[in-house]
């Protein structure tokens, strides 16, 4: 591929329309007036994780950088803490506009994939769904032992003063999670989120047909 084909290819003009169509929210990024304050609240922004804060990705949207913006870890940084959301003076729904860019570029399989946060996503969404609640402790030894045996030892010494105190004030039950930690209605919590998926396609489709 030429270097300008490979240019035209990071961009795409009707990009804002793709996110308007498929991402959650995604309709209300025209509605954005580049104020920067919600970069200024976020209190994650200082991280070097975050690459392009909000004001930046919605900029970015509406400049066509389609590659640059499903590809970025920032919105794999968020921590819904909606700082944003209280003080955008345009009401924008950042938080769930970033999420749903987070989960796009997921289901496109242009997230990063060495992304920790990501990584996290991933193995807290399998750890709740199974049973309809989440089982700190194996999701905490998902987290320690991803990069090996040996990794996964020395990330636990490490907090092992935290455990130790959690199990003091009876915050952690590793019998009651290593047993029966689940919801009672199990088929319930699945039934449920399929319907959700479905209404989800139901509302792309409509969306991509309006
Ligand atoms: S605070 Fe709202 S209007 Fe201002 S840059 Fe952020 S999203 Fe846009
Ligand atoms: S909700 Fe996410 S994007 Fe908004 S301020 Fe908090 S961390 Fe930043």
């Amino acid at each position: 591929m030429s270097a300008n084909a490979q240019m035209v290819a990071k961009y795409k003009n009707n990009f804002l329309k793709e996110v308007q169509e498929q991402v959650e929210m995604g309709e209300w990024v025209k509605m954005c007036m580049q104020c920067g304050v919600c970069s200024g609240s976020c209190p994650t922004n200082f991280h070097p994780g975050w690459e392009h804060p909000p004001q930046e990705i919605f900029m970015m949207i509406r400049a066509g950088k389609r590659e640059e913006v499903l590809t970025s870890p920032s919105m794999w940084m968020c921590t819904s803490c909606y700082n944003c959301i209280v003080r955008c003076p345009r009401k924008l729904p950042i938080t769930h506009i970033m999420h749903g860019l987070a989960n796009y570029a997921h289901r496109l399989g242009m997230a990063p994939k060495m992304q920790p946060t990501r990584h996290f996503a991933k193995l807290f969404w399998n750890n709740c769904v199974k049973t309809g609640r989440v089982n700190e402790l194996k999701l905490s030894m998902g987290l320690y032992f991803k990069d090996g045996f040996g990794q996964g030892i020395k990330n636990g010494m490490a907090m092992k003063d935290v455990a130790l105190g959690l199990l003091k004030a009876k915050r952690l039950n590793p019998f009651e999670m290593l047993g029966g930690h689940k919801c009672k209605d199990q088929n319930g919590i699945h039934a449920m989120l399929k319907k959700a998926r479905e209404l989800e396609e139901k509302r792309k489709a409509i969306k991509a047909a309006a």
